[in-house]
C-alpha cells in the first residue's frame, strides 16, 4: 500500500476527511512513506538544503557544507542537531502569576512556585515552535537526539555518506557561555 503526497500532506495538515485519516493510521506504514513526507517538507521550506530528519513544527534537521544543522522553514539555523536548539531560541518563561493567567486564567492557574511554561520562538520568523511546562528551575529539556545514521543505515538501507560520531553536544554551548 502506498499513499499519495497530497493524502499524507492532508494528514499533516489535519484537514485529510476522518474516514481517509482512519484508514491510514490504522494500517502499517508503506514503505516509502518517510520519503513522501519529506518531500512535501522540503516543498514548503524557503531553504534548499537537503532534509534528513524533520524534527517537530517548523524544524528540520538538514545537511549543509557536509554539516548537520537545525533550520526552521524561515531558514534561520540553530546550530548542530546534536546541540539542543533551545539553546539558541528566543525564551519566554511564564513564571509568574500574570504570565501564567494568559494561558491558563482563573482557577486553573497552576502555582509559580511549583510550575514555570516556557515558550520557544524563532528568533528570526517569531514561529512559536516548543512549550514546555516543568518545575521551577528545572534544565531545559532537549526533546530528542534522533540517532540519523541508524535510520539511513537500518531502517531505510541506504546510508548516509559522511557518517557523525552520535553524542550529546549541548553542554559544549553552556560550556561557552561560562567563559
Ligand atoms: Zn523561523
Amino acid at each position: 500500500m502506498s499513499y499519495s503526497k497530497e493524502d499524507l500532506r492532508d494528514l499533516y495538515d489535519g484537514v485529510l476527511p476522518w474516514h481517509k485519516t482512519f484508514e491510514i493510521i490504522s494500517k502499517p506504514k508503506d514503505d516509502d512513506r518517510f520519503d513522501k513526507y519529506v518531500a512535501f517538507l522540503q516543498e514548503r521550506v524557503s531553504y534548499s538544503n537537503k532534509i534528513l530528519m524533520p524534527l517537530g513544527d517548523h524544524l528540520n534537521v538538514v545537511a549543509k557544507d557536509g554539516e548537520r544543522i537545525v533550520k526552521c522553514d524561515c531558514g534561520y539555523e540553530f546550530g548542530d542537531w546534536r546541540q539542543n536548539w533551545k539553546l539558541n531560541a528566543l525564551v519566554l518563561s511564564r513564571d509568574d502569576t500574570a504570565k501564567l493567567q494568559e494561558i491558563y486564567p482563573g482557577l486553573k492557574c497552576p502555582n509559580p512556585d511549583l510550575c514555570e511554561v516556557r515558550e520557544f520562538y524563532c528568533p528570526n520568523c517569531g514561529s512559536l515552535l516548543k512549550v514546555e511546562a516543568v518545575p521551577v528551575g528545572y534544565p531545559i529539556i532537549f526533546d530528542a537526539l534522533p540517532d540519523i545514521d541508524s535510520f539511513y543505515r537500518e531502517w531505510l538501507g541506504r546510508p548516509l555518506p559522511d557518517e557523525k560520531k552520535l553524542e550529546d553536544m549541548t553542554y559544549a554551548v553552556t560550556k561557552n557561555w561560562g567563559k
